[in-house]
């Protein structure tokens, strides 16, 4: 039975009382919001690895990496060390888009390894296996979703909303079709003249669906791939169209969430992201980016994490990182560390902003931490501590500069922060340091499975490490 169904009947699963015992509420309230589809627990039965997650506007926003292959750089161990890194700092799930060799080895090892959920796009796979985009017939389709599914995939981008009605209306558009999924359909459309195949046969795929609980992430194919393009018919005509196929796997009792775009001004962020809300009725938005300025290749992670943060903000439920990489080449581990960064920073931002029941205690805590000039606490709060070690640590490396009363940015003599605690009377600065024992407590906080600090949470996972070894902290402090 999938979780909607559960939900439906009444009952909290396994999953609900995890993911309410993580997010810090009740839950009978995951089971309504998992019920009316404003929320998905992706969770194939098979996906024996999973710590369950939720996905809802109602609950923490979450972040999404890529990882996967190309045909010019292929290998498992390069896959699970990706699988690893995106773990380790903190996404809350991952795609594998692999394009390259090895295809279900890869995504075997990545279902068997991984705590969080596993999301494809098995377009990609039928491309392969047929040779050609316009080869691919409805059989080899099912069937490469089937065998998805049996594999233990928890959501799969289905690109079922491009329609052959909608195409012509991509014609005046800056930059086309930039969705792989959108073009490769597109292509098949143009060149055998029938709808996409997606479409015609959703509700196999939704039967599918329900026998391993996949959930559907239903793709946005016609996404804007600039500015220009931005909230245009085709954008809007594909929106309609996912609308319809929400409502329709919810009938086959399976969950849903929606793709979004892609490049989007700044002031059409929120508009989009309510018209979503009102055409899927409620379905979790899940957004790519948007990036808000088509003019900072090299800098992607940025552009879109603005976005991302308005998005979140308007209520959009996950965030697709993108890379310092985007539109340039694949991401190597560094740059998912700071596609990572760069979007659980506009995840919290858009939490605290929202009020989030303690998201802010996250904030409290290191401010504290950092005026008590406690430079250890700080580091291990913060959302990267290797990071935030390793600057601090490039200037003042010695131990006895963890308790200094400054840092190298303003040095010790124009240290504000030690000015001002000088400058306090005596009393003052008594009581300050008598509510050291009451700081703010991330642990204690309401929501504090998802709001403390992500580095590491899953380290103690049987993922192979990037040196090759498999952590073994349960307590998941990647710098203990
Ligand atoms: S030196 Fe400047 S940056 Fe460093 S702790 Fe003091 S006030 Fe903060």
């Amino acid at each position: 039975m999938t979780q909607i169904a559960a939900a439906r009947n009444g009952t909290v699963t396994e999953e609900m009382a995890r993911v309410a015992e993580r997010e810090g509420v009740d839950p009978e309230f995951v089971r309504q919001q998992v019920a009316n589809g404003q929320a998905v627990i992706p969770s194939n039965v098979g996906h024996d690895a999973l710590d369950p997650m939720i996905i809802g506007r109602e609950f923490a926003t979450k972040v999404n990496a890529n990882i996967g292959n190309s045909e010019e750089t292929s290998d498992i161990e390069g896959e699970l060390e990706k699988l690893h890194t995106a773990v380790h700092y903190g996404t809350d799930t991952v795609m594998d888009l692999s394009t390259g060799s090895n295809l279900d080895e890869i995504r075997s090892a990545n279902v068997e390894h991984s705590p969080v959920p596993i999301g494809t796009v098995p377009i990609y796979e039928a491309v392969k296996r047929a040779g050609d985009a316009s080869d691919i017939t409805h059989e080899l389709l099912l069937d490469v979703i089937a065998k998805q599914a049996k594999q233990g995939v928890d959501y799969m981008t289905i690109h079922a909303g491009v329609r052959m009605g909608h195409l012509p209306l991509t014609d005046g558009r800056k930059t086309g079709i930039v969705s792989r999924g959108g073009s490769i359909l597109a292509q098949w459309m143009e060149e055998n003249g029938m709808e996409n195949p997606l479409y015609a046969n959703f509700e196999d795929i939704c039967e599918i669906f329900r026998e391993y609980d996949v959930t559907f992430s239903l793709g946005d194919g016609l996404r804007p791939g600039c500015l220009a393009d931005a909230g245009d018919d085709a954008q809007f005509a594909e929106l309609d169209t996912l609308g319809e196929l929400t409502r329709t796997a919810w009938d086959h009792d399976v969950q849903v969430m929606v793709e979004g775009p892609g490049h989007v001004p700044m002031d059409q962020v929120a508009e989009q992201v309510t018209r979503q809300q009102e055409v899927c009725d409620g379905a979790p938005f899940y957004v790519l980016g948007p990036l808000v300025t088509d003019v900072a290749p090299g800098y992607d992670h940025i552009t879109s994490a603005i976005g991302a943060t308005e998005a979140a903000r308007a209520g959009a439920a996950m965030l697709c990182y993108v890379t310092p990489k985007e539109h340039l080449g694949l991401p190597e581990q560094s740059d998912v560390r700071d596609g990572l960064a760069a979007y659980r920073i506009a995840a919290h931002a858009a939490d605290v902003a929202n009020g989030r029941e303690g998201a802010r205690d996250w904030d409290d805590a290191l401010s504290e931490a950092r005026y008590a000039f406690d430079w250890r606490e700080q580091f291990d709060l913060a959302l990267d501590p290797e990071r935030a070690r390793e600057y601090h640590d490039q200037t003042l490396p010695g131990d006895n500069y963890k308790e200094a009363r400054f840092c190298s940015m303003c040095g010790a003599e124009f240290c504000s922060m030690r000015i001002d605690q000088d400058a306090r009377e005596d009393g003052e600065m008594d009581a300050i340091e008598a509510d050291a024992d009451d700081r703010t407590d991330p642990a204690d906080s309401p929501a504090a499975e998802v709001n403390r600090p992500p580095v590491g949470t899953h380290d103690g996972a049987d993922i192979p490490d990037p040196d090759g070894e498999t952590p073994t902290d349960t307590e998941g402090r990647a710098d203990d």
